[in-house]
């Protein structure tokens, strides 16, 4: 059962008070948090006012519904009375307020997009609107999307098949170069087959319910040059196939990534290890008709329901320890999804994912981020300032740099951690200081014994300017920083008072 703590919510501390982009998160009242309002929702209490009819709802309609309490808000065609969630809500009433009685599907993408509403907020549906609201961008009819993309976008990409006795070659031509194996994510089940390209900021899908059977097993192959993707699927039967199969929702559509829907698999936990008192790594096996890597610097999110309700948070993966990516590692790492992460024992997930045993199954959505390896080129010095889980997408950053960069002259970490038992693979990372000079760490404790003799405090401009010595006056040097919001908003802030730029600075948030 979920342990739910009666200060008020989220505590002073958590990462809950800020959502993406910084926008900031208001303190609830007390019984207002997440697992109050699931609780609420499974009263059976009349939340919509409407005793469980769904109505059709007029543009007129919704409009006279603007007031704190009675607001109706539109999100993608669908009406919700959001006045009972008010007081739970993580942003605030003035933030739900700005979509009162309107189509508030661009707000909501905008702020939280990943946030599964339609669980959340299932018991206050009221019903769809009569007359369709204007399209999110994602679902504009194909042709008026490729019209708005031949302006905007990347040039619109398209697909062939080809086939042998035994195998059927889906070929996706990208019309880019910078295309790899990580730009494309395959899922096929049964006869469904999903595959999403990434060009650019845009998501190009191939979604066809196959003719025939086939395999699990497949392969993915690049012809980096000329931007080709080609996926091997191996046939169940030897027949030949008359056509691949038939179109599936928005087959055959460019749009701009931000508009195109997570997609979720489910994947199998198969190890569980303790790295820190309270900091574990999750290991899950992707199923094999999938193809996922997640980019560098980018996360997942992770799914799983508790107490009816889907709940999603993100996650950064990692390799399965930082030496491991200087060779290529024994076991196909394209097949496991590695997580630190860090258990809060009143949390609401990660209780959840702790109790987890081994060959439970967790839903992993598609990546999501805007890191982009190219802010490594000609990179020279490259300083990373991590607070407690906020090390995790340095984990990959860091073996990225250090193994394909010639250009790089220094890496260093900054540490910050309350305690020394909270240092998340400190003998791994001791251990790469000898084992490449360009590397250093600097761990930073905020609560230390007093027996530490290191750095101690938060972030600081003291500690950041003694910490950031170029390797040369004019280095090209990148600054990546990730932690608590506060600890993150702090230390942008110190980075601009000490002269570096925007272009210098990379901070990671949802
Ligand atoms: P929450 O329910 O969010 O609780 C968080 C804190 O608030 C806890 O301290 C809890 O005690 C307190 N709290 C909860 N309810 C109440 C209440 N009613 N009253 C008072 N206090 C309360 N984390 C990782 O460990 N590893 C990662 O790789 C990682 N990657 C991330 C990537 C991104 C892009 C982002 C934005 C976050 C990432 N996180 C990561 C954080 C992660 O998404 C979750 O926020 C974190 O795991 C906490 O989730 P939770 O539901 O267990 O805790
Ligand atoms: P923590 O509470 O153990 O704190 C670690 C260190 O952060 C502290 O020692 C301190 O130096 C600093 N810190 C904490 N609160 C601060 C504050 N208010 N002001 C200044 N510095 C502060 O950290 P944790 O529980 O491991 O939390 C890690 C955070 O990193 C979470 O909020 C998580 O959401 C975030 N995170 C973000 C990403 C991302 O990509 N955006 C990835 C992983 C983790």
């Amino acid at each position: 059962m979920l342990n739910v703590p009666s200060q008020s919510f989220p505590a002073p501390s958590s990462q809950q008070r800020v959502v993406a982009g910084g926008r900031s998160k208001v303190p609830l009242k007390q019984g207002r948090s997440l697992m109050d309002w699931i609780r609420l929702t499974k009263s059976g209490k009349d939340l919509t006012g409407l005793k469980g009819r769904l109505i059709e709802v007029t543009e007129e309609e919704l409009k006279k519904h603007d007031k704190k309490d009675d607001c109706w808000i539109c999100i993608r065609g669908f009406v919700y009375n959001v006045s009972p969630y008010m007081e739970y809500h993580p942003g605030g009433e003035d933030e739900l307020m700005r979509a009162a009685g309107s189509d508030g599907t661009d707000l909501f993408d905008q702020v939280h997009r990943w946030v599964n509403y339609e669980s959340m907020l299932k018991e206050c549906l009221v019903g769809r609107m009569a007359v369709k609201p204007a399209a999110p961008k994602g679902m504009l009819p194909k042709s008026q999307a490729t019209d708005t993309l031949a302006r905007e976008g990347p040039s619109s990409p398209s697909y062939d098949w080809f086939q042998t006795d035994s195998l059927v070659t889906i070929v996706i031509y990208t019309k880019q170069k910078d295309i790899t194996l990580d730009s494309v994510i395959v899922d096929h089940q049964d006869d469904s087959f999903r595959a999403e390209t990434i060009i650019k900021d845009y998501s190009y899908l191939i979604n066809i319910e196959l003719s025939h059977a086939v395999q699990e097993d497949f392969s993915v192959r690049i012809v980096e040059n000329v931007g080709k993707i080609e996926i091997v699927l191996q046939k169940k039967e030897n027949t030949s196939w008359k056509c691949l199969g038939h179109p599936l929702e928005n087959h055959n559509s460019l749009v701009p990534k931000k508009d195109a829907g997570l997609f979720y698999r489910q994947c199998q936990l198969i190890s569980k290890e303790d790295v820190t008192h309270d900091t574990r790594l999750f290991c899950f096996m992707l199923p094999p008709s999938t193809h996922l890597q997640v980019p560098i610097g980018q996360h997942v999110y992770l799914k799983l329901t508790v107490t009816d309700t889907e709940i999603v948070k993100p996650y950064t993966p990692v390799s399965d320890s930082l030496l491991s990516e200087f060779k290529e590692p024994a076991l196909p790492n394209n097949k496991y999804i590695y997580f630190l992460i860090k258990i809060y024992p009143a949390g609401l997930f990660t209780p959840e994912l702790d109790h987890l045993q081994i060959g439970d199954f967790v839903f992993v959505s598609n990546p999501e981020g805007n890191f982009k390896t190219s802010q490594f080129q000609e990179l020279e010095d490259l300083f990373l300032l991590a607070a407690g889980t906020g090390f995790t997408p340095m984990v990959k950053l860091l073996n990225y740099a250090l193994t394909n960069i010639p250009s790089l002259r220094k890496v260093k970490l900054m540490f910050f951690n309350k305690t020394e038992d909270d240092i998340i693979w400190r003998s791994q990372l001791e251990e790469l200081t000898f084992k490449d000079k360009r590397f250093d760490v600097e761990f930073v404790l905020s609560a230390p014994i007093s027996e530490w003799n290191g750095k101690q405090g938060h972030v600081s401009p003291a500690l950041l300017s003694e910490f950031l010595k170029r390797s040369s006056d004019k280095s090209k040097v990148l600054i990546c920083i990730c932690g608590p919001t506060p600890f993150t908003e702090q230390g942008i802030k110190f980075l601009h008072e000490l002269n570096f730029s925007k272009d210098e600075i990379h901070s990671f948030t949802a």
